[in-house]
């Protein structure tokens, strides 16, 4: 007889086995106890024991679909990245969306910050940018960043959220205002995934073929425009529904409204970054648009749903460290951290072969040392797995993508350097208080006001004396709301209401 498979549609166990029985347990006559024969059954108890993997500390609750990306602007003067060599060029992406600190089961319109990661499956590896819908970020130094999840997370003792928590750290670290800013404007809310811009953030540098290297920061200018909702329309949406941006995601792309976002740089070369105004490698800070514009590189585009939610998108593991020859790290400190921090969480979280799984894979030729671990599908094949060796076919180094060197200019000295000493950590956020409009600031310190006045007076005092330093007026109005008198404040020789010591 030919050999034959069966059907498509049988069902079988994980081994492939055919299943006769998917109703009845195989029990020791009508009433009786179950056998251990029942591979089965035993095989469906096992899986579904196991069908979790742990969430992510950060960014649990998330959305994604996959896409492509079109080059529209050249920027090879900057970067020798192949995948921005040519307008036109296209390359596949998988985007992921989410909150950071609520749980996998969180509600989606809440106030809080997006993940906005981006994995580009190029010809020269996977580039993966995890950012966020902010242009900066609550800390600058990686010490502060387990402590500040730890506020945004639940208490200890009560298992709740915990504004006591949050605003006495953030009291007590007042290069968090910018971005508390943000969080408390009509943008800490965005209607949909869609309505939000995305930035890195932090500062990378880009080289070209000529090895030069230039600073830049990433941004991704959303083309649906920017929809923010306020605290009642984000309570009465998550009342109705606490999926709104994943279902408003699937369904915009299901029904062929593809979300589109445009992708610029700002570039400020070496030389600039030696005698700007303050540290460009301060993730708190923005660089000024007036004096480093937006340069158009291309589009994103959002056009198909995942087919398997788990597979595509619980299992997508974005991290910093995935750069291709062009794009590259700084010197910023948090970004440091990352580069580390992203990929360790995923060999956790999801295993040690994480980019082995269909969804994290190159496109391009994987060729290293490393072998084996947990669900390793055979990396590497029979090709050696040490090196130097004297085989033509094994990997080799390839000098050509040397970065430049970079100069580190200072000393390592006993005395860490303290990144609070000489920082001006309120013009920015003043900054972006005096652009708003006249409705926006008074949503922006209502929303404040109303999480204020659940904390401690001790951290209110201590939060005012920030606001105020950033703008008087942005203080004077929380105050007020908060029912502080402001005689505890005074006005400095600029003009500017600071608080009293
Ligand atoms: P610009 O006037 O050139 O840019 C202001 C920017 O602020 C615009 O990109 C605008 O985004 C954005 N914006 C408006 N409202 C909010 C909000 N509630 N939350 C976050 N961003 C908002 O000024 P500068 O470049 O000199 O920057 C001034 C301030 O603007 C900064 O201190 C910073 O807080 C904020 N900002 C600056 C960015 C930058 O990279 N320079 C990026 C984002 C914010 P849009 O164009 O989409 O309306």
């Amino acid at each position: 007889m030919p050999d034959q498979k069966h059907p498509k549609n049988i069902l079988t166990t994980a081994d492939g086995c055919p299943i006769a029985d998917n109703q009845n347990s195989l029990t020791a006559g009508p009433r009786g106890p179950l056998l251990m024969q029942d591979v089965v059954l035993l095989e469906q108890m096992q899986a579904f024991n196991r069908e979790r993997i742990p969430e992510r500390v950060v960014h649990a609750k998330g959305s994604g679909a996959l896409g492509t990306f079109t080059v529209t602007g050249d920027i090879s003067r900057y970067t020798r990245a192949a995948f921005l060599n040519k307008i036109g060029k296209q390359t596949d992406v998988c985007a992921r969306f989410s909150t950071v600190a609520g749980e996998r089961g969180a509600a989606d319109a809440e106030r809080d910050v997006r993940g906005f990661a981006l994995k580009f499956y190029t010809d020269e590896g996977n580039w993966d940018m995890v950012g966020n819908n902010t242009p900066v970020f609550f800390v600058r130094d990686p010490y502060k960043f387990q402590m500040f999840i730890h506020t945004q997370k639940r208490h200890p003792e009560t298992n709740l959220r915990d504004l006591n928590m949050q605003w006495d750290f953030w009291s007590l670290s007042p290069e968090s205002l910018h971005q508390v800013t943000i969080l408390f404007s009509d943008r800490g809310i965005p209607a949909s995934y869609r309505h939000m811009n995305g930035y890195g953030s932090h500062t990378y540098s880009l080289v070209n073929a000529a090895g030069e290297r230039v600073w830049c920061k990433f941004h991704f200018k959303t083309l649906q425009g920017i929809k923010c909702m306020d605290d009642a329309h984000s309570a009465h949406t998550i009342a109705a529904d606490r999926e709104s941006h994943q279902r408003d995601l699937y369904e915009s792309i299901k029904c062929g409204q593809f979300p589109k976002w445009r992708f610029c740089v700002q570039i400020m070369t070496e030389a600039e970054a030696e005698k700007f105004k303050y540290n460009p490698f301060d993730v708190t800070k923005i660089w000024p648009h007036r004096e480093y514009p937006l340069i158009e590189v291309g589009i994103l585009e959002l056009n198909r749903n995942p087919e398997n939610y788990f597979a595509e998108v619980e299992q997508a593991s974005f991290s910093p460290s995935a750069l291709v020859p062009g794009i590259g790290a700084s010197p910023d400190r948090m970004l440091q951290a990352r580069l580390m921090s992203y990929a360790d969480a995923h060999r956790y979280r999801v295993g040690t072969n994480y980019q082995q799984l269909p969804v994290n894979k190159p496109r391009c030729p994987v060729m290293h040392y490393q072998r084996d671990g947990h669900m390793s599908v055979g990396q590497g094949g029979g090709l050696p797995n040490y090196e130097p060796n004297s085989f033509a076919d094994a990997p080799k180094e390839a000098p050509e993508f040397r970065e430049p060197g970079l100069p580190l200019g200072s000393d390592v000295v006993a005395d860490r350097f303290n990144h609070r000493i000489g920082n001006d950590d309120y013009t920015q956020a003043g900054d972006l208080y005096r652009l708003m409009t006249e409705e926006q600031k008074s949503r922006l310190t209502a929303a404040m006001a109303g999480a204020l006045m659940q904390v401690r007076p001790e951290i209110q005092q201590r939060q005012l004396c920030h606001l105020f330093r950033a703008d008087g007026d942005y203080g004077a109005r929380v105050a007020r709301a908060l029912g502080v008198s402001m005689e505890q404040h005074m006005v400095s020789g600029d003009g500017r209401a600071v608080a009293a010591k």
